[in-house]
């Protein structure tokens, strides 16, 4: 028996299902190469069965009243909540980040999302539209069984960040993991049902690119949400286009954060560690671009470099650990390319550049936290999402070059600006281009706050009472109170 292998690989209608004729996914455990569990994509039968099973719970639970959907979702929160250390050694075996940062950053996140959906659920309403005599009102109605397609760098969260806000609004979801990591979203299906969520209001099904394709093509499909890349942002839209579907779309960044000269150091320097170094870089938010204002360039890069040098990379169960490896030999190969390429365009490297071995952990896929300075806006480390622990330290002189600069990219997923003097704090965070802007601090993403991208890195918000919008339809009943007018 391997490590972590679940009954079956796909989870419809309460239950674990297999069909050992889809193809071959290996789990592999990146710290170790270790394959964790072998699951199979989902084959066109399994597709379906999930649509048809999704299709008919929602139709009964649109008819749920909101305040028990909440409650069964807060439910599935507390038992999460109950797991949390279970739950995130199943993480760090799925995506080998490390348990330092699973146990608070993942399941934990997914709890926040299920009570604060499950909170909302029976405040979702519509309006009463007053026309003197007559009246309208608005019922905001379920969109029906929504699609979830996952990145493989947060599965949990996700997962409970698509599945909360749309279980709440009363439709049903299938969600479909990367196939890098197809483990925690299981889990997910199996807590649900413990909380008493009615069977098939939340199926997994596995699968590669294909089935995630399959599944928004599908007409009995009405939404999908997509976390990914922007090239599959792009096919996945286009795709929900061709049905004349609902879409959001959570894509990558390419984000500045402008450090000026009279920011905290100490405080800057943490926040652009945290906004490249966390998960090992593999964050679509990340502040890969920082921006340092001259006169405190070389202050800025000589701490940054000493903070840099004593983070911990090892074993990702290890508490102490504070970095782990990336998630696969395609991931390492991409990034240790941009490690060199940084190097050839003439960017100056401050430390890092290249893989690492951890004693007793000899097949991970390990590399160094990376700083390049004197980064110009032309090299490609600083145009291309790198998705790995790759800082680039560009400098500046005024605000103004530093916002033409931060904003002269095609993504808009984040920004951030470091500075004592708040005024312009505000006046950069409002000329930034991007979908959320942290003053003073960066990533911190609570659910209570919009998250989503502008520009090509997005459509549509997730968490809030934001994504109730995207999630839900508005149905307008104009109400006569008086004869019809007909001119005929
Ligand atoms: P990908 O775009 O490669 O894949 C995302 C998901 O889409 C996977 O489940 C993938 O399946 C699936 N998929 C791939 N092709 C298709 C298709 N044609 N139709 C339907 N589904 C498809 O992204 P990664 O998994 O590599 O994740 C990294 C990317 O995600 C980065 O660009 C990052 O910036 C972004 N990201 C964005 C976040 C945000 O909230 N904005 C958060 C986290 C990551 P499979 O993997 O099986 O091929």
């Amino acid at each position: 028996m391997m490590r972590a292998q679940p009954e079956a690989s796909h989870f419809i209608d309460g239950r674990y299902v297999e069909d050992a004729g889809g193809r071959l996914i290996e789990n592999v455990y990146a710290a170790t190469g270790e394959t964790i569990a072998r699951l199979h994509a989902a084959t066109p039968a399994i597709t379906e069965q999930s649509i048809a099973s999704a299709k008919s719970a929602q139709k009964k639970w649109a008819k749920t009243a909101p305040a028990e959907r909440g409650r069964l979702l807060r439910r599935a929160g507390d038992i999460i909540r109950e797991r949390n250390r279970e739950l995130s050694e199943l993480e760090t075996l799925d995506t080998a980040k490390p348990i330092q940062e699973t146990l608070i950053a993942d399941a934990a996140s997914g709890a926040d999302a299920l009570e604060y959906f499950g909170g909302v659920a029976g405040a979702i309403a519509g309006q009463h539209i007053d026309l003197g005599a007559d009246f309208v009102y608005t019922r905001r109605e379920p969109l029906g069984v929504c699609v979830g397609i996952g990145a493989w760098n947060y599965p949990t969260q996700i997962a409970c960040w698509k599945a909360a806000p749309a279980l709440a609004c009363g439709n049903a979801m299938i969600f479909k993991p990367s196939e890098l990591t197809p483990l925690c979203a299981l889990k997910l299906a199996e807590i649900f049902i413990e909380a008493g969520l009615p069977a098939g209001l939340f199926n997994v099904v596995q699968g590669y690119g294909d089935v995630g394709s399959a599944l928004v093509a599908h007409q009995n499909v009405d939404k999908v949400s997509l976390t990914g890349s922007v090239p599959t942002g792009k096919r996945v839209l286009a795709l929900a286009g061709e049905g004349v579907k609902h879409a959001t779309m959570e894509l990558g960044g390419k984000s500045a954060l402008i450090v000026f000269d009279d920011a905290d150091l100490e405080d800057a320097i943490g926040g652009a560690m945290l906004g490249n170094f966390y998960s090992t870089g593999q964050i679509c938010s990340n502040a890969t671009r920082v921006f340092v204002h001259k006169k405190i360039k070389e202050r800025f890069l000589k701490r940054l470099a000493e903070r840099t040098a004593k983070i911990l990379i090892g074993d990702p169960l290890d508490e102490a650990t504070q970095m782990g490896p990336l998630i696969s030999a395609a991931q390492y190969e991409q990034v240790l390319g941009y490690m060199a390429l940084g190097q050839e365009e003439g960017a100056r490297l401050v430390c890092g550049g290249g893989k690492t071995s951890v004693a007793g952990f000899e097949q991970g896929l390990f590399v160094q936290p990376t700083v390049f300075s004197d980064v110009t806006d032309g090299m490609r480390i600083a145009k291309e999402e790198i998705f790995g622990p790759v800082m680039c330290v560009l400098d500046f002189e005024t605000e103004d070059e530093a916002l033409a600069r931060a904003n002269a990219t095609d993504f808009g997923l984040a920004a951030g600006v470091f500075t004592r003097d708040l005024v312009r704090g505000h006046r950069v965070a409002a000329a930034l281009e991007a979908g959320t802007c942290w003053i003073n601090t960066y990533n911190l993403t609570p659910v209570e706050t919009p998250f989503g991208g502008t520009k090509r890195s997005g459509v549509g918000r997730e968490n809030s009472m934001a994504a109730i919008e995207h999630y839900t339809q508005l149905k307008s009943v104009y109400v006569a109170t008086g004869p019809v007018e007909s001119p005929y």
